[in-house]
């Protein structure tokens, strides 16, 4: 394409919101052929809310959310923002002055959650792997909550005090509106779709096959996602890329296309080569449509 078609190209994007940085985005995107999606944030909408609460000791559910809410307020995760959030709703009228209990020790577990002493108890909030991590036995009871909450492609978190589980919460992330519609427009481009997360793999196959995507990698650390990327593009693919987070910035560097959600982090904003502006992921089809215009009719 002519310097003049990169430009028409780029500008008749930024009129869309497809804010496309230079040439090499435009010309990658024309060729891409395989799309990498982070769940939460990309293709959830990513405000995660708390949808049930089950608890293992004799305690009350606002004593219980005064812990975990406690232990989460210091850490940036969605999951914690909707604990803390929850929690409010259901200790205090007063939502903006409450104050929680002092916490000691705060561990933030990049990936499977937080760890903190409260009111002198030990208290782990997150995965399975956590407590495994810290010999802590998962009940029968609990093992069958979370089991009920990916079949839902809800996210099950486990909360222990002083080394046993107290409570199970399920958190519900459901799917943007149009994920599933992109997803198919893909395929008919053939364009094949995969979903990454560091989400469990109960709960990822449950929103992949809501979002009508066959190939899923769960359980990610944020280095895995850009290997994922890597293997997909030395097995011969033209890998875009597709995310919010601060975990998904090497991956949206090491694709062949980066492209941010723009109401994510300024992290992944600033490593992606085309941000989506009003997060819609229709976005993508645009973009890639445009790429394919500009490239395939001048050569
Ligand atoms: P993602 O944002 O893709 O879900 P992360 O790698 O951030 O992945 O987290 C993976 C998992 O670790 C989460 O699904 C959750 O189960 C657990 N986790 C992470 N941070 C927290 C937290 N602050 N509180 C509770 N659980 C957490
Ligand atoms: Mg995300």
């Amino acid at each position: 394409a002519t310097p003049t078609a990169v430009m028409v190209g780029t500008g008749v994007g930024a009129t869309q919101g497809v804010l496309i940085k230079g040439g090499q985005a435009l010309e990658s995107a024309h060729k891409v052929n395989c799309i990498v999606f982070d769940k939460t944030g990309t293709l959830t909408i990513g405000k995660p809310v708390i949808v049930t609460t089950k608890l293992f000791k004799n305690m009350s559910v606002q004593d219980f959310y005064e812990l975990v809410a406690a232990a989460e307020v210091n850490s940036e995760h969605p999951i914690a923002r909707a604990i803390v959030e929850h929690a409010k709703k259901i200790i205090t009228e007063d939502e903006q002055n409450h104050t929680w209990p002092e916490v000691r020790d705060f561990v933030s577990i990049s990936g499977h959650g937080v760890k903190a002493i409260v009111q002198n108890k030990e208290i782990l909030a997150g995965n399975k792997k956590l407590m495994m991590d810290h010999n802590i036995a998962i009940s029968v009871d609990a093992e069958e909550v979370l089991a009920e909450a990916e079949r839902l492609a809800q996210t099950g978190i486990l909360v222990s005090l002083d080394g046993e589980i107290a409570g199970v919460l399920a958190v519900s992330d459901p799917l943007k509106p149009d994920a599933k519609e992109v997803i198919s427009i893909l395929k008919s481009m053939k364009i094949k779709s995969i979903m990454v997360t560091g989400d469990n793999w109960g709960t990822a196959n449950s929103i992949a096959r809501q979002a009508g995507i066959e190939t899923v990698m769960a359980e990610a650390q944020p280095h895995t996602k850009a290997t994922q990327v890597k293997d997909l593009q030395n097995s011969g693919y033209t890998v875009a890329m597709v995310g919010d987070g601060i975990n998904d910035s090497p991956a949206l560097v090491s694709a062949d296309v980066g492209m941010a959600i723009g109401a994510g982090t300024d992290i992944a904003i600033e490593a992606a080569d085309i941000v989506l502006m009003r997060s819609n992921l229709e976005d993508i089809v645009i973009a890639i449509d445009l790429a394919k215009k500009t490239f395939n009719r001048i050569r």
